[in-house]
């Protein structure tokens, strides 16, 4: 093993530093005034190594990493599209980043009126009359518009209404976040092409039902083209119309959920608007309403008045505060200067474009992949695994064998609806020359599975690690060096 293949534990060698600190220096002065019962009886197990050593650990740590910026990552209800770096730089701007949130008003100005535009440029991208930007995600985005929902039924006196429908194919944060929001889940069913079954639904909505949440595409890709028959029926059966706008590539620019008759929703700016997703932020959660929602948004929003000055306010009817402050600035600030370097007639684009690599996939690739759902998709799409079932190779193997080929995996085994499900999102930002490698070497893993059946299943075979035990690995992860050393 070659030293940068080790742990930096393993590398570490006692009594070597990258550092020289004045230690009389530290003892006179640094541990003045901490009292006796917080210092260390111990000093800490660190590795002791060379700044060199600490370089090439991480360096070759990142080599290891896949992104992005690395490969190709078509994973599916992920939008793990390509973000400009210079929505980064902007980001960075001291101007911006060194801001301090209790600054009073007038000093903030600049960025209130980045956030007030911001929250107008999502409203008018939804087609709903306003947004707040306080949640911290997507599910939080989800709990603060079920709040909204809620707080809308009680404000009426309709305090029956605590039933939320949610479609069996929905994204695990939907019932997850209407349980957290004191809501009950009611299950609608799919019909086997993945959409809503209206004549499911329409038993279900009574006078207890507060509302449905839904996505459109829905989570295997398709429109909804019932959707109006379905926001029509909800609303006579006076429950609110809730949106999963998390992946929202397919309908930038075409379509609005406002117009499709939703009454809430989110966004991810931590996928759709050109902040990195995944590893566990920073990220921000958006969330719009229709106009006879406005007054129940969180506190604090930030509103114009008629001279054009800025300010933070919070109303009595409002359901109360969801986060420390107006959320997270950092994302705000890519968000905003994505869509205004876009502007309005290149962000039209984006919903095409994922639409139309989505559906190059699909079609070049359902000869060897069985598609259980025909017809046009919108950003993204499910495959049943492969059309040969009789090689053996299963979804988890194919997904695999693609690590081979530098090609990050597919979510596999989700959605629910199909037993070799595997569901691939290519985003609007790659070329057709990357799509057609996807497209090669998913053939080619075809071909192998009934040629060489065995090398599909044994793959990867070229990763740093390639067999763990899932189940041990997911229940009692090993994250410490001393763990390891124990185990
Ligand atoms: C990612 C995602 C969410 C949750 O977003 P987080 O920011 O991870 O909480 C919700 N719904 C859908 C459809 C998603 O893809």
């Amino acid at each position: 093993m070659k030293n940068y293949d080790k742990l930096i534990f393993e590398v570490s060698k006692p009594g070597r530093k990258g550092y020289e600190l004045p230690a009389a220096k530290l003892e006179a002065d640094g541990l003045k005034g901490i009292p006796a019962d917080l210092l260390r009886k111990k000093a800490p197990e660190l590795p002791e190594v060379s700044e060199l050593d600490v370089v090439r650990h991480y360096t070759n740590l990142s080599n290891k990493n896949f992104g992005v910026d690395t490969g190709f990552y078509p994973l599916g209800s992920c939008t793990m599209k390509y973000n400009p770096k210079i929505n980064e730089e902007l980001a960075a701007m001291p101007e911006f980043a060194a801001l301090h949130p209790a600054q009073d008003e007038e000093s903030l100005q600049g960025a209130l009126e980045l956030y007030y535009n911001l929250q107008k440029a999502l409203s008018n991208i939804a087609g709903l009359a306003e947004f707040t930007l306080n949640p911290y995600a997507g599910a939080h985005g989800e709990l603060t518009g079920l709040m909204v929902m809620r707080q809308y039924h009680k404000s009426r006196g309709d305090h029956k209404r605590t039933k939320v429908i949610v479609p069996d194919t929905a994204h695990g944060t939907n019932p997850a976040s209407a349980m957290v929001a004191g809501l009950e889940v009611v299950e609608v069913k799919s019909k086997p092409n993945g959409s809503i079954d209206v004549e499911d639904l329409k038993p279900l909505l009574d006078d207890t039902v507060a509302g449905i949440m839904m996505t459109n595409p829905n989570t295997v890709g398709m429109f909804e083209t019932d959707i109006v028959e379905i926001a029509d029926l909800v609303h006579k059966a006076g429950g609110l119309l809730y949106y999963d706008g998390a992946n929202l590539n397919p309908m930038l620019g075409k379509v609005r959920p406002g117009d499709m008759g939703f009454d809430i929703m989110h966004i991810n700016l931590h996928k759709t608007f050109s902040t990195p997703h995944g590893g566990g932020g920073p990220g921000s959660g958006p969330v719009g309403v229709a106009a006879h929602l406005v007054d129940l948004l969180p506190n604090p929003r930030v509103v114009k008045d008629a001279d054009g000055k800025f300010h933070i306010q919070t109303n009595d009817k409002s359901l109360g505060s969801i986060s420390s402050f107006l959320g997270n600035f950092g994302v705000m600030m890519k968000a905003y200067a994505y869509i205004l370097s876009l502007g309005k007639e290149n962000i039209r684009l984006v919903g095409p474009m994922a639409t139309l690599n989505a559906n190059y996939i699909k079609e070049n690739l359902k000869d060897d992949f069985l598609l259980p759902i025909e017809g046009a998709c919108k950003h993204e799409f499910v495959f049943d695994g492969l059309k040969d079932k009789s090689t053996g190779v299963t979804t988890l193997n194919v997904a695999k064998r693609l690590l081979d080929y530098g090609f990050h995996s597919p979510t596999i085994y989700f959605p629910l609806l199909f037993h070799e499900a595997l569901m691939i999102e290519p985003t609007e930002t790659e070329s057709k020359e990357t799509l057609d490698e996807f497209i090669e070497v998913m053939h080619k893993v075809a071909k192998e599975a009934r040629e060489n059946p065995e090398v599909v299943k044994g793959a990867p075979h070229t990763t740093p690690i390639s067999h763990p035990d899932e189940t041990t690995a997911a229940k009692k992860p090993i994250l410490s060096y001393k763990a390891m050393k124990q185990a």
